[in-house]
């Protein structure tokens, strides 16, 4: 029983509208994936009581009436690949996969836009603009498995959000399935929008709470003639911190600007495509760098970010590009396979307060008797900051979670905010109250409520207050193997 629902008269009902094949019980053969997100390494997992594959936004508006009309929860998902549990169905209900949405409306390289539906991979879009001699900037990593839909339910960023902006900022309009069964349009394919309030933009990183994306209309810029790519090792992150506050003051707009500390590099070295990154053995940070534009723009960046490097580096490389992302894209993988799991969050905090940041998240992890290390979007102040822990470990667990809570507090004393990237989801569920003050956190609650009045999209997801029972710990959705 989905809540006060029958299952089987709704999979009969999700049967009449999708067709057999794409009704799945939650429980049945082969649908494994569907219970966890990237957040699978801390722990999280639950079983949804059907999965319903929706192959038009038309369809998509039809699952969500008939959830509304039968109460059920519905949880969007997309690739999957969310580090917050946003996707993870853990009270159950109608698990809706966008997998099947991915056609591409219209392709228009002339006026740089693009209109896809949700379901298309992140790699994908990217590819299309590029073979068109175009690009779409935004660039999580998981760009293999992560969906369009997906990345504008988050608002994700990514390296080249430094220079391009986060993926909001490139979407001109969307498509969504709304309460109670309704399919609407807001913004369009045009630049400028001062209408109506900013519905677009409020769905945008809404991570399934307010509607479900069915379509995207992307705007889209010439790809830059050339790219070169720096690494920068420094000796401690004090040093390669204040390098990327010279930076920012000598005017270099780099178009990535990411950091990877010394714990990240030692582990991920053998993650080098053709052999292990030769670290210097006293570098304790790096940044990877990037300046692009034309080939004489991105020439005179470079000129001027090895000047203003020189200085303080302890060595500067020039690797492949591809390799350079390809390696960056493997750090998280590698970090994980040292205990079998990591907790990751990702605060955000004033570029000035980055090595203020690191040290104390660093004082933090030793405190709590875990193993840290950080990597992060530097000019963005974005820090990914990572625990080592065993994923069956109580006590790992725990302390991770104490760990958590102390950086978060630490986020918003220095001025930043509790998550720059990946959002709320699961996870963070009432980590904004920190943040923000009561009347904000209650115009978060009640626009909820204007777009989902009986609380089943995506319920217990992007909380601003902690509910009355408290979101799911990492160490309680462990220790219920259903929820
Ligand atoms: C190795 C790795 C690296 C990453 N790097 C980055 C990074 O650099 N920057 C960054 O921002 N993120 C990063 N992420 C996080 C993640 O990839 C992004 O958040 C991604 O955009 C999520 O897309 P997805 O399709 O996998 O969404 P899912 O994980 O399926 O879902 C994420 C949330 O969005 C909702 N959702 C999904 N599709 C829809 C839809 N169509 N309509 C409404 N709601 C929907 C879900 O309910 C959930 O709340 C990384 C993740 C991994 C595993």
């Amino acid at each position: 029983v989905c809540g006060a629902y029958d299952t089987a008269a709704l999979a009969r009902e999700l049967t009449l509208l999708l067709g057999s094949e794409q009704v799945l019980a939650g429980d049945g053969p082969g649908v494994a994936h569907y219970e966890q997100d990237a957040t699978s390494a801390r722990g999280l997992r639950a079983r949804a009581d059907l999965i319903a594959r929706p192959g038009s936004a038309a369809e998509v508006a039809a699952v969500l009436a008939l959830c509304y009309e039968h109460e059920v929860p519905l949880i969007p998902r997309g690739g999957g690949t969310g580090l917050a549990g946003g996707a993870v169905p853990l009270g159950g209900g109608v698990l809706c996969s966008l997998e099947r949405l991915r056609a591409i409306r219209a392709l228009e390289p002339g006026l740089w836009r693009m209109h896809v539906e949700a379901g298309l991979r992140t790699r994908e879009v990217q590819r299309l603009a590029r073979e068109n001699g175009l690009c779409f900037p935004p660039d999580p990593g998981a760009a293999e498995q992560s969906q369009i839909g997906g990345n504008v339910a988050t608002n994700a960023g990514g390296p080249h959000a430094c220079k391009y902006g986060v993926t909001g900022n490139w979407v001109t309009g969307l498509e969504a399935a709304v309460a109670p069964g309704e399919l609407i349009e807001v913004g369009g394919p045009y630049r400028k929008d001062v209408g109506g309030y900013d519905l677009k933009s409020l769905l945008v990183g809404s991570e399934g709470t307010l509607g479900i994306v069915t379509a995207v209309r992307l705007q889209l810029m010439p790809a830059p003639a050339e790219a070169l790519v720096l690494i920068a090792f420094h000796r401690t992150a004090a040093e390669g911190c204040a390098a990327i506050l010279e930076l920012l003051a000598a005017g270099v707009q780099p178009a990535a600007l990411d950091f990877v500390d010394g714990t990240a590099l030692r582990i991920a070295a053998g993650a080098w495509e053709d052999g292990n990154m030769e670290i210097p053995p006293d570098a304790e940070f790096a940044l990877l760098i990037e300046v692009d534009g034309t080939r004489e723009q991105a020439h005179a960046a470079h000129a001027e970010l090895v000047a203003v490097l020189e200085p303080s580096a302890l060595e500067l490389r020039e690797p492949d590009r591809d390799a350079l992302w390809r390696w960056r894209d493997r750090v998280a993988g590698a970090v994980s396979a040292v205990r079998g799991g990591k907790v990751s969050e990702d605060i955000v905090i004033p570029v000035e307060h980055l090595a203020e940041a690191l040290a104390r998240f660093a004082e933090i992890a030793e405190r709590h008797g875990l193993q840290g290390c950080a990597w992060g979007h530097g000019a963005d102040g974005n820090v990914h900051a990572n625990l080592l822990l065993d994923p069956h470990s109580e006590e790992d667990l725990t302390a991770a979670a104490h760990a958590t809570d102390e950086l978060f507090a630490l986020a918003v004393a220095l001025g930043g905010a509790i998550s720059g990237e990946h959002g709320v989801g699961a996870l963070k569920g009432g980590q904004l109250a920190r943040q923000w003050p009561p009347r904000a956190l209650g115009l978060h609650e009640e626009i909820k409520r204007v777009f989902d009045p009986k609380g089943l999209l995506n319920p217990g997801k992007k909380l601003a207050r902690a509910p009355a029972q408290q979101p799911p710990t990492l160490a309680s959705a462990r220790s219920n193997p259903d929820a």
